[in-house]
């Protein structure tokens, strides 16, 4: 194909439903042409506003929705479960992180780890605001407190990578980032000297939930939702491991929604790509 020729872009991806709201796209576009919008059933999907477009291309190479870069699975290796050097079973020593994490809170004591002893500078994780809004924002965390508010699982579409353009070159090796299998998928795609580098901390991710499951919790909460400013899915303070789904009100009170609910939720509310996943495990993180 000649330089002049129109590239594949990612419209054809989110057409075949196989958008997993990534943000990868997001961050490699030189137009800064390509949006995360939501569509009525509660899904974040990839948009180009084609009056921006150059058709480079360059979003459908990055893409994880329908291909994997050549060679990120090895040959001889289990595809579901990776390389495996080690495993081991544990939990925070420090009871804030502990009783703040979603699960032993291993994933933010290992931030906090590499911040204390100065080998990582940031870490790009992803909290839940208390503003109403009730949607995911990743940051770029700079200290150990701030690491504390971006504990817990978000089982709801995050475009984490969205987030890889404000990290510059050279900012990489000392950069940490916490993601599901389908970030780092994307992260694999991006050119070696955007993405080889990070401390890549993985969580297991059998699924997430559209945002209107969400809406659902909310509504079996009898709050209303002008009322509601965030959310936990996993409220340990709700009677303990693994945690009711908790709705944070306005006056500060945390309204229960039992477990059975939110699992009950998992097989209405799961965006099509996920039933396409193979990598529950996250072959390509670190740890
Ligand atoms: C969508 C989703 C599905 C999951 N499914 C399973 C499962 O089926 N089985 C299983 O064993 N474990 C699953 N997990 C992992 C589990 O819920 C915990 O995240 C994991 O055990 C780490 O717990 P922790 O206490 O160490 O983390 P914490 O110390 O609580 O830290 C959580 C970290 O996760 C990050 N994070 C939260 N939500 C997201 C998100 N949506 N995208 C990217 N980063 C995020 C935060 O930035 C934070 O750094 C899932 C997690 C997610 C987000
Ligand atoms: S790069 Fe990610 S967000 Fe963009 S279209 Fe592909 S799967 Fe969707
Ligand atoms: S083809 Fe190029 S300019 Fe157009 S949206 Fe994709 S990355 Fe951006
Ligand atoms: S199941 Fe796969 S595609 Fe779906 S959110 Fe988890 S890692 Fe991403």
């Amino acid at each position: 194909m000649s330089p002049s020729q129109p590239k594949r872009t990612i419209n054809s991806v989110v057409a075949q439903h196989l958008c997993l709201s990534c943000g990868t796209c997001v961050s490699i576009c030189p137009q800064q042409a390509i949006t995360m919008t939501e569509s009525p059933g509660g899904l974040l999907l990839a948009e180009i506003d084609e009056s921006s477009c150059n058709e480079c291309g360059l979003c459908y190479r990055v893409c994880p929705g329908d291909h994997l870069t050549e060679g990120s699975l090895r040959a001889g290796e289990d595809p579901f479960v990776g390389p495996v050097i080690a495993a081991y079973c544990g939990q925070a020593s420090d009871s804030r992180i502990l009783q703040s994490g979603q699960s032993g809170g291993i994933a933010t004591a290992l931030l906090s780890y590499l911040m204390d002893m100065g080998q990582i500078d940031r870490a790009i994780v992803t909290r839940m605001p208390q503003d109403g809004l009730l949607r995911p924002q990743s940051i770029v965390a700079t200290t150990p407190s701030e690491l504390l508010s971006t504990q817990g699982s978000k089982y709801c579409p995050v475009a984490l990578n969205s987030i890889l353009r404000y990290i510059s070159k050279v900012q990489i090796s000392r950069t940490a980032i916490v993601g599901l299998a389908c970030h780092f998928h994307g992260l694999r795609n991006m050119p070696q000297n955007r993405a080889d580098g990070f401390i890549k901390i993985g969580l297991i991710c059998e699924r997430v939930m559209t945002f209107c499951a969400m809406d659902f919790l909310i509504l079996k909460s009898d709050k209303p939702r002008h009322d509601v400013v965030s959310i936990r899915y996993k409220d340990k303070s709700l009677g303990g491991w693994p945690g009711d789904v908790g709705i944070l009100d306005t006056s500060g009170n945390i309204i229960r929604v039992k477990q059975s609910i939110r699992h009950w939720c998992k097989g209405r509310f799961t965006p099509p790509r996920c039933y396409l996943c193979f990598d529950k495990m996250n072959v390509l993180a670190d740890i």
